[in-house]
């Protein structure tokens, strides 16, 4: 069991000295029985407390690392069951299955395909992660084949599937340098697969579809014999089964800090799916319940944007909002005379009214205002955008020198603003925009004459 704030209190210096960014020594206390901050933030713990308050301070599910170099996929060290109590911290890997019967020209177009994808949502650039290549021909030449055909297109990490060690070897041989996943352990191969997860560095996925005993016994095998890092597989597949199997894992790792169980779980929704649509849904069950890393056996970009922007959804910190940076912005490119609107720094606000700005035919400026990430009518029901601030706004960033008119457009939301505005920016002309981003080309044309 995981010791209680009173408990790990008792390791600590007691000093107050507040270097963790605690008040006091109890407080640090309480928050790392909370599993939310690390114990390295004190600096003052001795050693033997240290060890003491190792389990009580490692994060309840392991971080687990899959490749090497600039690529990698992190996955784990989350510790709360729902993202409203802190955050969720690694999103899940999307990597696409490669069959190593599949041709070889296919292959190739197909690693393109996906190492190519790249969509840019909120200022943020979402991508694929990598592919599972699998031993699907049973032949160890041919495995090596598609790895290395896999590895001359992509640098992005790997999962190499097969059940027979002999063939997983000669992979590895090759590739083994990147880190890839191995996949997977079982009862019938698992001695096999721990000398070459531990010869070659490598994590070892587990797979034991019988039930949570059989597969705890599985990794406490495996993490005996010297293996420290398992992603697992409980062989759940279909909607019911794996949420009830992922929801289950989590909890006990999370609730119970039952450590053999306290590893990401690696999933393959395609093998439950009928269509496509299928395959989407369960994958979108998976990235909120609760999966580590995702084999797809499909790769369609009308797939992945969702999916993708459903993971950013979740993994984004509920408390911290994607923000922009205050200033005033250049939308296309901006003349002294071009229209000058203004909105709050959250991120999807800003990107909602940039982009109809682009698409209008109008070159703006853009003065963006610090709301510590609200949207418009948050920010101004919580007080964070109102007169006083977008004046301060637009003084602080000189936006008077950057255009030659004096007109500044609200957000409709706010018209009740302009009153307030016209006093604190008395040179001005104070304009009421439209309430939602889609109407502001609409407004310029029927309204810009600067
Ligand atoms: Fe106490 Fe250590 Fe935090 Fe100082 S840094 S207040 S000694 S827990």
């Amino acid at each position: 069991m995981a010791l209680s704030g009173i408990e790990i209190y008792k390791f600590l210096p007691k000093t107050n000295c507040k270097e963790c960014g605690f008040p006091t020594c109890l407080a640090f206390a309480m928050k790392l029985a909370s599993k939310s901050v690390e114990l390295s933030l004190c600096p003052y713990v001795s050693e033997e407390s240290k060890e003491a308050l190792e389990a009580a301070s490692r994060p309840p599910i392991r971080l687990i690392t899959i490749g090497s170099g600039e690529k990698t996929i992190e996955i784990g060290n989350e510790v709360v069951m729902f993202r409203h109590e802190k955050t969720f911290y690694h999103p899940p890997g999307f990597v696409v299955r490669i069959k190593d019967t599949a041709p070889a020209d296919e292959v190739a177009k197909l690693v393109g395909e996906v190492a190519g994808y790249s969509v840019e949502r909120v200022g943020m650039e979402l991508k694929l992660d990598g592919f599972a290549i699998e031993n699907d021909s049973k032949d160890g030449g041919n495995f090596v084949k598609c790895v290395e055909l896999v590895k001359s297109k992509t640098d992005l990490p790997l999962i190499l599937m097969s059940s027979d060690p002999s063939a997983m070897g000669q992979a590895l041989e090759k590739v083994s340098s990147s880190k890839p996943l191995v996949y997977a352990a079982t009862k019938e191969n698992c001695d096999g697969m721990v000398e070459l997860a531990k010869k070659h560095e490598c994590p070892l996925a587990v797979c034991e579809p019988e039930g949570l005993d059989e597969l705890t016994d599985l990794v406490e095998k495996v993490t005996a014999a010297g293996v420290e890092d398992v992603v697992l597989d409980p062989g759940a597949r279909d909607f019911g089964q794996s949420l009830a199997i992922m929801t289950q894992l989590r909890r006990l790792a999370i609730k119970k800090s039952f450590r053999p169980l306290g590893y990401p779980v690696i999933t393959f929704p395609g093998e439950a799916a009928t269509t496509l649509e299928e395959e989407a849904l369960l994958t979108g069950q998976q990235v909120a319940k609760y999966a580590g890393i995702i084999v797809l056996d499909h790769f369609s970009p009308g797939m992945s944007y969702p999916l993708l922007t459903l993971s950013l959804n979740i993994y984004t910190d509920p408390q911290k909002p994607i923000q922009m940076a205050p200033g005033i912005y250049e939308i296309g490119s901006p003349r002294p005379e071009s229209p000058l609107c203004v909105t709050t720094n959250f991120s999807l606000t800003y990107f909602s009214i940039a982009g109809e700005l682009e698409s209008s035919g109008f070159p703006s400026w853009l003065v963006v205002c610090d709301t510590e990430g609200l949207s418009v009518l948050t920010a101004w029901s919580a007080g964070k955008f109102d007169a006083e601030r977008i004046a301060k706004t637009v003084k602080e960033f000189n936006v008077a020198e950057k255009v030659s008119h004096r007109n500044v457009i609200l957000p409709g939301h706010v018209a009740v603003l302009r009153g307030e505005l016209e006093e604190e920016l008395p040179d001005w002309k104070i304009m009421v925009g439209p309430r939602e981003a889609v109407g502001v080309g609409v407004f310029l044309k029927q309204n810009w004459t600067a």
